[in-house]
């Protein structure tokens, strides 16, 4: 166990020396906002919040941090679902959102080097505008980049372009230390050494602070188009999905959700989708620089849909309609919090199981009496299984809630998936972490963890316990 230095009145004039007035937040309602991310991790308040403005002040505050002993939190936008940003053992929670300049777009070597509180709907409208495209786009918009980066967030463009790792090409970040240390660059390839810049990306605060990111972008598409398709049935539908990717068509998005999920989403942004009378539903996006090739997919995907139980074939032509589907699909996650308690696993499986890992989550259900909605990045294997409280006592739905996490989660495993696809382990996730990984990989995890931060001081307590 360690043993951590309390935030005195004497570290909180250092750190006001180091951020100023403005870069201090102590305040009941800053401590509180500080406390917590949108996971059902209790939360755990900070003794101060501190916000820094540049690379240098997160190194000065580090030193100061790592000379006392006292536990820092990265924090981005506290978006995150497995309790990464909750300040466990209280200290310092250092937000880097005031952090937030796009420092540079270069379209020779297409990169855009930014700080880690840039969110990602700021750098996807920056890099649209010029005819590009940094392809991450997790769910939830006002994510920052350093929270993408740590968790190695996905989205819906996962299947065809890949997640936050695939585009990271250099970092900047502070170690627990205070020193600096800067990984990759504008070179596109590497053979030097232990790739230290992969160890940093999805290690959710633990490891080092990113303080400035260099990310490789791609010329966007010219036309997208996207259908909208219910299915008679769930098995069919997830059928559908590798059998689009079998008969070689690539869409740039291809998304699973069950009737409970459409139904909520209706009920919360108070309009009708195409439809909601059936038990599944496929979004299908497709996109090219070529209208036909465009067209040419889509009347495939249309194809096979219709072959596997699809009932009809809705297509979102228009930009605005897009959008309009889009929101409908990226509202679920608030969708689900307006209106229930819920908690949710995000395995991973390969994508030609997704049938089975759907047909298991039923019997899951069937077992535990305990309502679980399917949605998700099905193009990429990674299902999100909504468990909802329902109109279940609360102490009794936490006890299932465990152990239908827990079936989950082995299902998963069970079907050649992992732990988690892109929410990371954060504290809610940690005794599963093994499951998937076992114990050598465990302890070389630790022993990773233990170089870098021999103190334990750096967000302590998630991904395991040292
Ligand atoms: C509605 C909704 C939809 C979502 N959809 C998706 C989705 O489609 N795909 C997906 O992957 N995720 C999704 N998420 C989860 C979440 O948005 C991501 O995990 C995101 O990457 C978190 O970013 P953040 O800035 O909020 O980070 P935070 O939650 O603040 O932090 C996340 C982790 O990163 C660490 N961290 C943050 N900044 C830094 C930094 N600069 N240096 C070092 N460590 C840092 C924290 O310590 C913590 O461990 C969704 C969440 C919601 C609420």
């Amino acid at each position: 166990m360690y043993q951590y230095g309390r935030v005195t009145p004497d570290i909180k004039s250092k750190l006001l020396e180091i951020v100023g007035s403005e870069g201090i937040l102590e305040d009941e309602e800053e401590l509180s906002k500080h406390s917590h991310d949108e996971s059902l991790m209790p939360p755990h308040l900070p003794e101060v919040v501190v916000r820094p403005s540049s690379s240098e002040e997160v190194s000065k505050i580090m030193r100061l941090a790592y000379e006392k002993r006292i536990p820092v939190t990265p924090q981005g936008s506290r978006t995150g679902l497995s309790g990464g940003a909750n300040p466990l053992y209280g200290g310092i929670a250092m937000t880097l959102e005031g952090m937030n300049r796009i420092l540079e777009i270069d379209e020779e070597n297409l990169m855009a080097v930014v700080e880690p509180g840039v969110l990602i709907m700021d750098l996807h409208q920056e890099t649209e505008k010029r005819g590009l495209l940094y392809p991450p786009d997790p769910g939830q918009e006002s994510g920052t980049i350093g929270g993408n980066i740590s968790t190695n967030a996905g989205g819906v463009r996962g299947m065809k372009y890949g997640v936050t790792r695939d585009y990271v090409n250099g970092l900047e970040a502070v170690l627990p230390s205070g020193e600096f240390i800067s990984l990759g660059g504008k070179a596109m390839k590497s053979s030097t050494g232990y790739e230290l810049l992969d160890l940093i990306i999805g290690s959710e605060g633990t490891l080092a602070v990113v303080t400035k990111a260099t990310l490789k972008l791609v010329p966007k598409p010219q036309h997208t188009a996207l259908a909208y398709i219910p299915f008679n049935d769930v098995k069919g539908a997830a059928k559908a999905v590798s059998e689009i990717v079998r008969r070689r068509v690539m869409p740039y998005a291809l998304e699973y959700v069950e009737q409970h999920g459409v139904l909520t989403a209706e009920r919360y942004l108070g309009r009708s989708l195409p439809d909601h009378s059936h038990p599944a539903y496929l979004i299908v996006g497709v996109e090219g620089n070529r209208e036909e090739e465009v067209e040419r997919d889509l009347e495939t995907v249309g194809e096979i849909c219709m072959e596997g139980g699809g009932v009809e074939v809705y297509v979102a032509d228009t930009q605005t309609r897009q959008r309009q589907l889009w929101e409908a699909r990226k509202c679920l996650f608030d969708a689900y919090k307006a209106f229930w308690e819920i908690d949710e696993v995000d395995v991973c499986v390969p994508r030609s199981r997704i049938p089975d890992y759907i047909e298991g989550v039923k019997r899951i259900m069937e077992t535990y009496g305990v309502l679980i909605s399917n949605i998700g990045h099905a193009g990429d294997g990674n299902v999100h299984s909504i468990i909802v409280r329902g109109e279940l006592e609360r102490d009794r739905w936490l006890q299932l809630l465990e152990r239908v996490t827990e079936r989950l989660i082995e299902l998963g495993i069970s079907l050649g998936g992992t732990v988690s696809g892109e929410h990371g382990i954060g504290y809610t996730k940690k005794k599963y972490l093994p499951y998937k990984v076992g114990r050598v990989q465990v302890e070389l995890m630790k022993a990773i963890k233990r170089a870098f931060d021999p103190h334990n001081i750096l967000n302590p307590g998630k991904v395991f316990d040292l």
